[in-house]
């Protein structure tokens, strides 16, 4: 195992929701990790408890990286088939979408893409091998079905196909056997067509009106949520790969029905690990449209919070632990960033002596705590400890652009945030004059202006300088 890398120094262990444990992780390939990742439905602005869950997935496939394994990491863009409600029901969220906003749901998915994508790179989030669209693999769904029926597992109603759930060895296999806390169909929309409650619909016949349809055995229809990711993993990686990630809401209905038509396609739970991140909370409760607290990350950067400060609140908690949002928690973690950057810089700018055994026993522990179901939080201490050590070295400097190998903080740049503080720049006003860049960039001039009065209320100006870089001054 050793000759596979020089950084990996202790076994991986990760809590499979599968088993409910912590296990050692043995990959499938022995230099390569195939991981499946759940992405957004692309019908609107994923927000900062989304971001939780892909800053989650970053993490793991950067730690994987940092051990010295590649990556062959999958992650789709749901553009259709995902209604309203989880359990079948309602509307497919992109043709409500699209009707709100006059659009047809191509050009909603392709904006929702667009702005999930840019998010993305501002959380320096890495991108997977392979981004896939619901809608690039319908043939392969439709041939996913078909198969599920022949094997007897699928049947027909009047409104589509169905997985019949009674045909499955044990149903549910991650929810710890309990289907209270499943909406079942049965609960909320009593079809009397289904054979059992809990079963799901894997193609769903369109009604005349319906915008996104194609052509299938049962007259134009439409895929059923679940069947997008069965079909793409298997498509992308194959009948088993190692690792499957989503947040904790998907536990009881999408995984669980995802691992229900893999064995009724090929017979078998396709990854070896399920892995889960759980909610952030905003104001110690659940995000949501009445409330008004679902916020995104451009909604933090207009007060002056950083993407990648967001992403540092984020390590403040144990990937499988709820995590409560404050604007004064992230406004801490911004602070914290930039003394991270400033600690940093001492580091790089200076040549002391440093014991080598302190920088093995900091590097070890680092991977001690990334290895171990990824303990970012023990990993951020131990990154603190190296950024206080009194002596202050490049050898130092270079140990922590090695961690941010999986934290991805960006902390090599350190300077060019730091330059842009001692300016004395307020946040406020350097997050919006980077979210006026984005909007040039995108061609939003409307939006564009907005931002340059916004600065200009809050008593600055912004001047653009040839070279596409922007020069801010305060108003005398
Ligand atoms: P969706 O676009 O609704 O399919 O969600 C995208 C991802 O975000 C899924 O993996 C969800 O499980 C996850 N997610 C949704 N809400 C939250 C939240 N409040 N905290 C963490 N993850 C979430
Ligand atoms: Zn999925």
């Amino acid at each position: 195992m050793e000759e596979r890398s020089q950084n990996r120094i202790s076994e991986i262990k990760l809590f499979n929701t599968l088993t409910h444990k912590k296990e050692n992780f043995t990959p499938i390939n022995k230099n390569e990790i195939k991981m499946y990742s759940c992405g957004p439905t692309v019908y609107s602005y994923a927000h900062i408890g989304n971001f939780r869950t892909y800053i989650f997935m970053d993490c793991l496939r950067r730690m994987f990286k940092y051990n010295g394994f590649k990556m062959n990491h999958v992650m789709n863009i749901t553009d259709v088939g995902h209604l309203t409600s989880d359990a079948d029901s309602g509307e497919d969220k992109m043709e409500k979408a699209a009707r709100k906003e006059g659009k047809n749901p191509y050009e909603i998915a392709k904006f929702y893409t667009d702005a999930f994508l840019k998010d993305m790179k501002l959380l320096n989030i890495d991108t997977p091998e392979v981004i896939t669209k619901a809608t690039d693999n319908i043939p392969q769904m439709l041939s996913m079905v078909e198969e599920i029926v022949s094997n007897g597992y699928g049947y027909e109603t009047s409104k589509g196909i169905y997985f019949d759930v009674s045909k499955l060895d044990k149903y549910p296999v991650l929810s710890n056997n309990d289907l209270s806390g499943q909406e079942a169909g049965a609960r909320i929309d009593i079809d009397e067509e289904k054979r059992n409650p809990y079963d799901f619909a894997l193609w769903i016949k369109a009604p005349e009106n319906h915008l996104m349809k194609w052509d299938s055995p049962w007259g134009k229809s439409y895929p059923g949520w679940h069947i997008e990711c069965s079909a793409m993993s298997r498509r992308f990686l194959g009948e088993n790969f190692d690792i499957h990630t989503g947040g904790v809401d998907h536990i009881p209905i999408h995984h669980e029905n995802e691992i229900a038509q893999c064995k009724g396609a090929f017979g078998h739970n396709p990854a070896n690990f399920w892995m889960h991140c759980e909610f952030l909370l905003v104001d110690g409760g659940k995000m949501s449209k009445s409330l008004g607290n679902i916020y995104t990350i451009e909604q933090l950067q207009e007060k002056g919070i950083e993407p990648l400060a967001y992403k540092l609140f984020c390590f403040s908690s144990h990937y499988r632990n709820k995590l409560n949002f404050t604007f004064e928690g992230a406004k801490s973690s911004q602070v914290a960033l930039n003394r991270l950057r400033k600690g940093f810089l001492l580091h790089k700018n200076s040549n002391e002596d440093i014991d080598e055994t302190i920088i093995n026993s900091l590097e070890i522990r680092f991977n001690d705590a990334i290895n171990d179901d990824l303990n970012m939080t023990e990993a951020m201490s131990i990154l603190w400890e190296a950024i206080k050590l009194k002596a202050k070295s490049k050898k130092i400097a270079n140990l922590i652009m090695k961690f941010d190998e999986v934290l991805g903080l960006d902390i090599k740049n350190s300077e060019k945030y730091i330059k842009k503080i001692e300016d004395n720049i307020p946040d406020e006003i350097m997050q919006l004059a980077e979210l006026r860049k984005i909007a040039k960039a995108n061609k939003e001039w409307t939006k564009a202006d907005e931002y340059r009065d916004k600065i200009n209320e809050m008593g600055y100006t912004i001047k653009d300088m040839p070279n596409g870089e922007a020069t801010i001054e305060k108003i005398m």
